[in-house]
């Protein structure tokens, strides 16, 4: 695909079929860096991905060209504004498989988009005795506020146990998920494991116990096709970040009569009808939970993002992650010793590999390749509970976007022999 110099998208008839990543590549001004004399072999996009041209220029292009406040001003600029605002709106709404504009709510990223969840429907509806269920793969994003929500309603907090294969184990489900339960909030990929949970099957089970489900997209929203009818999620949330937009941005998907039965999350401007002394009416959603002046540029610039996944299309990144994950678990496992974790097949699984070397701590195998410009993660990922289910203080988690290719992936895989002689290993 070209570097789009303006701030258009990538053309639809310039895109071939599979994803043509050199030129994928080249819209990617940062993977022209060197990084210790190296070229740059990004592979941390589970953390953050990298932003194309037309990301990085409709940024500038919203301070150049339209910014002013939103939803207040009425003058041109406050109308250009808020019209590239509404439309990043209604473009995420088409991308979670068509829902109403009104359903998204912009929050700061996904960890506000579940503490909005705790903090109003959960604070509300959940009470003593009540259950609340996750897995035991959740990032702690979505977990703490669960964790804390818990105890300061003498909640109980239950867990879908993970197979030795990384799978969520259902065995017991109707055990797990019962009358008592009144929230089940999981996630749709797991940013440790790279599984693909079952989402549409829990959501029924949770919908036939009258539980209200929260799935975490985070992970998912960035590689797969979302259709948050489809899986009846009642809240799916997600951040732009980790899909080519910028940071500060995430997403809250609600169902329309869920959020109308919620009280706001922040209270200020834009969120409220009617203000008195002593009493205020708020807004209608999705603006009831916009307080105060959002993160507009990096909102505007978010359909940028959108449009050039929806370009290349979801259903396409995912056969090419596919293919490349197959790719990746098959070298790694060239390299004897190496413990990869989650399910190996990568129809079941994205492209997140953890994996932990026998002698060789992940911190060690992460500065390492850093001397080779191969960005990796290495840690606890935020899942402190799931290490400890593994065995693990950390992991090495090597994660796979559309602008890499099996070159990336045989880089790693030099470097991690080169450490190991390195290291005497
Ligand atoms: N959930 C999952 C599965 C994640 O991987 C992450 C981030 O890595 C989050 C939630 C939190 O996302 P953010 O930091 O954008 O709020």
């Amino acid at each position: 695909m070209p570097t789009n110099t303006n701030n258009r998208s990538p053309k639809a008839e310039t895109v071939h079929s599979p994803l043509d990543i050199d030129r994928i590549k080249a819209d990617f001004p940062i993977l022209k860096e060197k990084v210790n004399n190296h070229r740059l072999v990004y592979l941390d996009s589970a953390a953050t991905s990298q932003k194309p041209e037309t990301v990085i220029n409709a940024v500038t292009d919203y301070y150049r060209r339209k910014n002013a406040n939103i939803h207040r001003g009425i003058h041109y600029l406050a109308e250009k504004a808020t019209a590239a605002y509404e439309l990043t709106r209604e473009r995420v709404a088409g991308f979670i498989g068509g829902v109403d504009p009104s359903e998204v709510v912009f929050t700061r990223g996904t960890t506000e988009g579940i503490n909005l969840i705790a903090y109003t429907w959960a604070e509300h509806n959940i009470n003593e005795g009540d259950e609340i269920v996750i897995t035991e793969m959740e990032h702690h994003a979505n977990l703490v506020p669960w964790v804390v929500l818990a105890q300061k309603k003498k909640a109980a907090l239950r867990r879908i146990p993970i197979t030795i294969c990384g799978h969520l184990d259902l065995s017991h489900i109707d055990d797990i998920i019962t009358s008592k339960t009144k929230l089940v909030s999981v996630t749709h990929m797991s940013n440790v494991l790279g599984t693909i949970n079952p989402v549409e099957e829990i959501a029924r089970l949770a919908h036939r116990q009258g539980a209200v489900v929260l799935v975490d997209g985070a992970q998912a929203a960035p590689h797969m096709t979302v259709d948050v009818k489809a899986m009846d999620a009642d809240f799916y949330v997600f951040s732009s970040h980790k899909m080519l937009g910028p940071t500060g941005v995430g997403v809250l998907y609600g169902k329309k009569h869920i959020l109308e039965s919620m009280p706001p999350f922040n209270m200020g401007g834009e969120m409220i009808r009617e203000v008195r002394f002593d009493r205020v009416t708020w807004n209608e959603v999705p603006h009831k939970f916009e307080a105060g002046t959002p993160d507009i540029a990096n909102v505007v610039a978010f359909e940028a993002a959108l449009s050039y996944l929806e370009l290349l299309g979801m259903d396409r990144i995912r056969e090419h992650e596919i293919a490349l994950t197959r790719y990746a678990i098959e070298r790694l496992s060239e390299l004897e010793g190496l413990e990869i974790q989650g399910p190996q097949e990568p129809e079941l699984r994205g492209g997140a590999i953890s994996f932990t070397d026998p002698t060789i701590h992940p911190h060690d195998i992460s500065t390492f390749l850093d001397t080779r410009g191969i960005a990796i993660r290495a840690g606890h990922h935020c899942a402190q509970p799931l290490m400890r289910i593994l065995g693990k203080v950390a992991t090495a988690r090597a994660s796979l976007y559309i602008y890499n290719d099996e070159a990336d992936v045989d880089a790693l895989i030099e470097a991690l022999i080169e450490m190991r002689r390195y290291f005497g290993a």
